[in-house]
């Protein structure tokens, strides 16, 4: 830390992202991302010609992508706003919707990014302790009269909601921000979207980096009533106009409008999701249904840590946190069908089976 930081900031713990490793040998499970390449569309769209006209600003406005989610979500296009990554829309709602008087709340075990926006937003949360199983209990978010985050499916566990329980929620919190993040929802969970012109205080926040393929655009979007979009907006343009780059833009274009191979990969996500479940478990392994692109898995007869450790002296890298309620588990992307194999193949191996 330099002398010139502001005492705002000194003692923020910054988000720990996942290793992002160079070495491309690794069997890489741990961010969630998808084993597959993007849309063979996107790859004809990012052209020479494309790329050069880079010397220009992006349209700040990200007109040609939002025109893409709108048409295929059954959305308005002013129902809609990108951002850099889900975790800028993210950062946008907690500065925009909470302050001192209008804390957020949020569960103890879900995205870790939610409480580095409070630290460094100056905002106290509502921490709500998910159940000993590991769910949200709703009953917990009815009446807060504060702004809610939930994640649906929720991380690392995968354990989602149903659109009633999110309903009940929405109900009993008519006058505060509901943010439902649907980072994962399409690997099995329920979008929220339909609900949008009947609630004007719900934000479902989107992303193109697990089931779109897209997490090095770096592309993320919010679906909400036209007013809420405009505050937001008001965010993204006192703070950087120019969010999306180019490419990004038509990338996440080409992506969205390309739905056959988007279900492609979802089937084959849920199918080596099954799988892998399956065979953990013969392994005595207990895992909360997942409806993500992930699965939170507790190893029998090793720790979770022990676990983590010696996957990764096969070259196989998940993710452990080690946070007391789940130290236990191990968060294991779901990737392609020889990678899990891989994985299981190593498990026995570390197990002596
Ligand atoms: N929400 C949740 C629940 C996530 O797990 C992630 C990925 N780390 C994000 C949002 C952010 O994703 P991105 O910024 O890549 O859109």
């Amino acid at each position: 830390m330099s002398r010139f930081l502001s005492d705002r900031f000194s003692d923020i713990e910054p988000y720990t992202p996942g290793e992002q490793p160079k070495n491309t040998n690794l069997v890489k499970l741990n961010t969630n991302e998808s084993p597959f390449p993007p849309s063979e569309r996107v790859i004809r769209a990012l052209n020479a010609a494309e790329i050069s006209r880079l010397n220009l600003y992006s349209d700040p406005e990200t007109k040609e992508v939002i025109a893409a989610i709108a048409e295929v979500l059954n959305v308005k296009p002013d129902q809609i706003m990108m951002g850099n990554g889900s975790d800028e829309i993210l950062a946008f709602a907690f500065q925009a919707f909470c302050d001192k008087e209008h804390p957020p709340c949020f569960a103890d075990i879900t995205y870790g990014f939610y409480p580095v926006f409070c630290r460094l937003f100056g905002l106290n949360p509502e921490i709500i302790p998910l159940k000993d199983d590991l769910t949200i209990d709703p009953a917990d978010y009815c009446d807060k009269n504060k702004p809610i985050f939930i994640a649906n499916p929720n991380a690392p566990t995968g354990l989602t909601l149903s659109i009633c329980e999110i309903k009940n929620i929405l109900d009993t919190n008519r006058d505060t921000i509901v943010l439902i993040d649907e980072a994962y929802v399409d690997f099995g969970g329920q979008s929220a979207i339909p609900l949008i012109n009947e609630y004007d205080n719900l934000i479902v926040c989107r992303t193109f980096s697990k089931s779109r393929n897209l997490a090095g655009a770096r592309l993320g979007f919010a679906v909400s009533n036209s007013s809420v979009i405009e505050d937001l907006n008001k965010m993204k343009f006192s703070f950087n106009p120019y969010n999306i780059n180019r490419l990004s833009i038509i990338a996440g274009k080409e992506s969205i409008l390309d739905t056959e191979y988007f279900e492609e990969c979802i089937i084959k996500i849920k199918e080596n999701r099954e799988y892998t479940v399956n065979e953990l478990t013969k392994r005595g392994f207990s895992i909360p249904e997942s409806k993500a692109n992930f699965i939170f898995a507790k190893p029998c007869g090793i720790t979770g840590t022990e676990f983590y450790k010696k996957l990764r002296e096969k070259n196989i890298l998940v993710r452990h946190f080690d946070t007391e309620r789940i130290k236990d588990y191990v968060r294991i992307t779901i990737g392609s069908y020889e990678q899990m194999q891989t994985l299981i193949n190593a498990t026995d191996e570390i197990l002596g089976r």
